[in-house]
């Protein structure tokens, strides 16, 4: 059966021969699905400008005889999220958004609210100006995602002795997945983390799709938020994230460089 009009947000784009590319795709209907693209890399009319990573497609699929392959028999771009091409900071915060999907995710099994929230997210990012803001709206997809796919942390009590952490000043972000209190001893890879920064995560897993994206972190708190959700997922999918690496590096370096040079003369 082939599909009609389904979204799909491209995670990844490989050459395959000549002419033809192979696309990773995130859609809602079917999760993470393969599709081959037929003259992909050469036709300029029929695709041209139109498959780029981050472009949400409007896509007609034809089977192949895998049941893991779809043809791309057509696409049109939804939303080519062109701002995130115009800063390479943006660029870089949007990375792991595609490679978490891509590595994350299971083949062909739809997963509630995940295509949503990566969309929420990129929209926020072609928009968003300086790391704060790139920092806020990374983290939340992080935090939130891990809850989309059952890896969700405990935040409300200590991970070791139960006791409820709501009142506490002093807590750790533990890679065993919650928080643990200033009472229980210390592992060393815990993260000492702000009060404000727990609330942020919870609130980032708890909150509809709409309000999330005025949730700001607290400030100054972006590089401990982003330092323990890297660690944390890098744990999950049991391998390096090189996107996430490279998105941190940039969020952290203070100096902003300017787009273009201006003119000598
Ligand atoms: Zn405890």
């Amino acid at each position: 059966m082939s599909t009609s009009a389904l979204p799909g947000l491209v995670l990844r784009l490989r050459p395959l021969g000549e002419s033809d590319l192979m696309l990773d795709l995130f859609t809602s209907a079917m999760g993470r699905i393969t599709a081959l693209a037929k003259g992909g890399k050469r036709s300029k009319q029929r695709f041209f400008g139109v498959l780029l990573d981050a472009h949400l497609l409007e896509m007609n699929l034809e089977p192949t005889k895998s049941p893991d392959l779809w043809r791309l028999a057509s696409a049109r771009v939804l939303a080519s999220h062109l701002g995130l091409r115009q800063d390479y900071r943006r660029l870089l915060a949007a990375g792991p958004v595609l490679e978490l999907l891509l590595r994350a995710t299971p083949v062909q099994a739809p997963q509630e609210g995940v295509l949503e929230l990566a969309l929420i997210t990129l929209s926020r990012m072609e928009l968003g100006n300086g790391p704060a803001e790139l920092g806020s709206a990374l983290a939340i997809f992080l935090a939130r995602l891990l809850a989309l796919l059952g890896y969700g942390l405990n935040l409300e009590a200590c991970l070791h002795c139960g006791r409820p952490v709501a009142q506490m000043q002093s807590l750790r972000l533990t890679l065993g997945g919650g928080v643990v209190c200033p009472s229980c001893p210390a592992g060393h890879r815990d993260h000492q983390v702000p009060p404000g920064l727990v609330k942020f995560l919870a609130a980032a897993r708890a909150l509809e799709p709409r309000p999330l994206s005025r949730l700001r972190l607290p400030a100054g708190q972006s590089p401990l938020a982003l330092g323990f959700l890297a660690d944390f997922w890098r744990e999950v999918v049991g391998h390096d994230l090189p996107s996430l690496g490279l998105a941190l590096r940039s969020l952290k370096s203070p100096a902003t460089v300017p787009h273009t040079t201006p003119p000598r003369r």
